[in-house]
């Protein structure tokens, strides 16, 4: 309950966030995810672009192995395998993986 409770602070905090996209605000906040993610693999303060990872389509609230970035937002996914599947290709991934969770919401 409390995991659940956090990841929707989260998504509150990303809708939050939105309006400031200036390129130089983008790249400090990549470099600090970048830290935080190579330092302590605390993924709890991320703001993911999306709840699912987006080479598998599993819910990351399962648990994030390894994260993108891509244009300043962070993709997680469940394990470097998918994130390696990911970067073959982002923009079509991204793509697909929006669709999916368009259908999902259907
Ligand atoms: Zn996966």
């Amino acid at each position: 309950m409390k995991y659940i409770l956090t990841i929707s602070t989260l998504f509150v905090f990303a809708l939050a966030s939105c309006g400031h996209n200036a390129n130089e605000q983008t790249k400090a906040k990549e470099m600090k995810i970048d830290s935080a993610v190579a330092a302590k693999k605390d993924f709890s303060k991320i703001q993911f672009a999306s709840k699912l990872d987006y080479s598998c389509f599993m819910p990351l609230t399962a648990g994030v192995g390894d994260t993108a970035i891509i244009d300043g937002k962070v993709y997680g996914f469940c394990s470097k395998e998918c994130k390696d599947e990911f970067m073959k290709n982002p923009a079509a991934n991204i793509k697909a993986g929006e669709a999916h969770e368009l259908s999902m919401k259907k």
